[in-house]
């Protein structure tokens, strides 16, 4: 059976040919972002299988989860820390929707979406967001919901400072940093409810944890958070 719309893109790749972003092969039809092989090859975490994963551990202490997952490892030479740049950087919403599209698929057949009420993304400082043109955690919530059914509240946590840049801080200084960051706009709609944040890529902890603190002082929140990346091992 043939689409108007594969023969459209088939017509389309064979002018505009569209390079997998990790080893730069042609994209054929039903790929997007990368080809299939870099797709099966990316270190993935199976965290959402697994209660008590090190994700979790890490959090232990610091704030009250759920759950924690992330789609793939984050470190130096990993494919998704590449991507993920570009996605903020490089104006490619796309891989943000794919990545979190296919994760989204992921979790959701896994049982880890299940009573989950809503999505909230982690804000960006809008002075950024504006520059950027969009939020990327937004982005890859969009891609989950779009395979869960879940709908995405960017109403919900508000960013009401600036943090500016993290890298050379320890991480006293860094949880100081964002301690106070995030607010909530509409309290009366999550108190009760279980969350999920999504974040790009969590690397310190510190931003997952002054978001779920401020989350929960609605009131009876849970907060689960899922990202694209996490660092193996969080530099505490
Ligand atoms: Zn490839």
């Amino acid at each position: 059976m043939f689409h108007i719309k594969d023969i459209a893109d088939d017509f389309l790749s064979l002018f505009l040919p569209r390079p997998c972003l990790s080893c730069g092969i042609h994209l054929v039809r039903g790929e997007e972002v990368l080809c299939t092989a870099c797709l099966l090859d990316m270190a993935r975490t199976d965290y959402h299988l697994r209660r008590g994963n090190m994700l979790e551990q890490a959090f232990w202490g610091r704030c009250l989860l759920e759950r924690a997952a992330a789609f793939s490892v984050y470190n130096r030479g990993s494919r998704i820390r590449k991507l993920i740049h570009l996605l903020k950087y490089s104006g490619r919403k796309d891989i943000g929707i794919m990545l979190g599209g296919l994760y989204g698929s992921v979790l959701a057949e896994s049982g880890f979406t299940t009573g989950i009420d809503m999505i909230v993304p982690v804000p960006l400082d809008p002075a950024r967001e504006r520059r950027r043109g969009y939020n990327q955690s937004r982005c890859i919530a969009e891609g989950i919901a779009s395979h869960c059914g879940l709908p995405v509240r960017s109403d919900i946590l508000l960013r009401t400072g600036r943090s500016g840049s993290q890298t050379s801080r320890g991480r006293y200084e860094r949880w100081e940093n964002v301690e106070g960051l995030f607010a909530v706009g509409r309290p009366g709609d999550i108190a009760g409810s279980h969350v999920l944040l999504v974040d790009d890529v969590i690397t310190t902890g510190s931003t997952v944890e002054a978001c779920v603190t401020a989350l929960q002082s609605a009131g009876g929140v849970r907060v689960s958070v899922a990202a694209l990346a996490a660092a193996q091992k969080l530099t505490v």
